[in-house]
């Protein structure tokens, strides 16, 4: 149990709601809450009480208190719960009534950070509670929450194992290499080559998942005046861009993000990708064609009502290797493509059809919701991977030991058994207050 010198507190949710959460933690918790209510919660741990938060005898607050009593916390430390009224000034009152019996404001994550150090939770599911609580659509939370439940923590300690045995293996041939020396080499290039076999398969798939994280990236091109600002505002439901007859009226590539079918979508809606007769629409062409390298799926649109143009045939071959789906727009005012969906952003015909395709294409990606999909966590899985190849091209013995090492550490900076207090700090910052 690590030992901090303060205890924190700070409001958990919202301001603005009917009710807020004030939490407290630390070691002076139990003498704070004695001081503050007008009955005491410390004796009875996890019961709701209703209590008065008095200052000088006064009521401050009206509220429900619970008490949790290490190590059985969020913290793993003593920790008090105030449900409050929400208002503004309560909460300001209630935290000055807190600082004054000796408590601190907390810092950022402060209170996952503590969970983490007191072992209640390794590195990567702290982490999760972050993802957890920012997912914006049900795939993401999925992950977010498997992950919570220690999914990359087993995966990573079933490596660490092997990696574990190898390394004790060769360095009994170190010291013994009469003995142990033989069997130890026999089964090391096996365990090496599976090894490095886990670790990529482990980040291919988390980069495939990192579109649960992202967002699937969604291209709308084509060229000017066949509906691509129009199709945008199907999709969104609102007009969010600017439709008008004239050719080349969307100027900037517009960045929307929604939930399609459970799948986070980034939307981007593009200048129509030909010459550009104006600087600003210059501009406007040459992040239309970035967005389009960069893009997982791209919604090629056509004006339906009339035959291809060179410059659809241009935009199909350029796009024929990507993942795509060509749209043949305005079909309510009839239609001359094959091969193609029809849609009508006038009459929505066709949209609900062009959700599901949407959604279809992101399934392989949703399947594993055991990815590893944090972007630290897979550089550290592509350090250890690298570690392992170099093993791998190494004949001395202590050598080989020095790269397993290396190889274990970078796991460990994943679980956080092998992390420095700067690291620890960074990634905490990134919390918001009262988690
Ligand atoms: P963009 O330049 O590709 O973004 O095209 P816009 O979305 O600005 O649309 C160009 C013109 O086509 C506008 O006048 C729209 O009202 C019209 N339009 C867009 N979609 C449809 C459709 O499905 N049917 C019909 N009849 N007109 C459409």
């Amino acid at each position: 149990m690590n030992e901090f010198f303060d205890t924190v507190f700070a409001p958990s949710t919202a301001i603005g709601g009917a009710i807020a959460i004030i939490r407290v933690s630390g070691e002076q918790t139990r003498a704070i809450a004695d001081a503050i209510l007008d009955k005491t919660v410390t004796d009875r741990p996890n019961r709701m009480r209703h209590v008065r938060i008095l200052r000088s005898g006064e009521t401050v607050d009206d509220c429900m208190a619970v008490f949790f009593a290490r190590p059985n916390s969020y913290t793993g430390e003593d920790m008090l719960e105030l449900h409050c009224h929400g208002g503004m000034q309560t909460v300001r009152n209630v935290l000055s009534v807190l600082s004054e019996a000796g408590g601190v404001p907390a810092a950022a994550g402060e209170f996952t950070k503590r969970a983490f150090l007191n072992g209640k939770m390794d590195l990567s599911e702290a982490e999760a509670v972050m993802d957890v609580i920012n997912a914006q659509a049900e795939s993401s939370l999925r992950s977010a929450l498997e992950q919570l439940s220690g999914s990359v923590s087993r995966r990573i300690s079933a490596v660490q194992e092997r990696l574990l045995d190898a390394r004790a293996a060769i360095e009994a041939a170190i010291d013994y290499p009469d003995e142990a020396g033989e069997s130890a080499y026999a089964s090391l290039p096996a365990t090496l080559d599976e090894t490095a076999a886990a670790l990529h398969t482990m980040i291919e798939e988390g980069r495939k998942a990192r579109v649960l994280r992202d967002g699937l990236k969604l291209v709308i091109l084509g060229r000017p005046n066949v509906g691509k600002s129009s199709l945008l505002n199907a999709l969104l439901g609102e007009d969010r861009a600017i439709v008008t007859a004239a050719a080349g009226t969307t100027r900037d590539v517009l960045d929307e993000r929604l939930s399609i079918g459970g799948v986070p979508v980034r939307l981007v809606d593009t200048a129509g990708v030909r010459e550009a007769s104006d600087e600003a629409e210059r501009i406007g062409v040459d992040r239309a064609k970035q967005a389009m390298e960069s893009a997982d799926v791209i919604l090629l649109v056509l004006d339906g009502s009339m035959p291809k143009t060179p410059e659809d045939e241009t935009l199909l071959s350029q796009t024929a290797g990507r993942t795509r789906i060509v749209i043949a727009n305005k079909c309510d005012l009839g239609s001359c493509i094959d091969d193609t969906l029809p849609l009508s952003c006038r009459t929505g015909q066709g949209v609900d059809t062009l959700k599901e395709r949407i959604a279809a294409l992101a399934q392989p990606s949703l399947q594993s919701t055991a990815a590893i999909t944090n972007e630290r966590h897979i550089r550290a899985l592509e350090a250890a991977y690298d570690s392992i190849l170099h093993a791998e091209t190494q004949t001395d013995p202590d050598c080989i030991a020095t790269d397993l090492s290396e190889a274990l550490h970078c796991l460990g900076t994943i679980t956080g058994t092998d992390v420095d207090a700067e690291l620890v700090d960074r990634i905490f910052a990134n919390f918001c207050v009262g988690k």
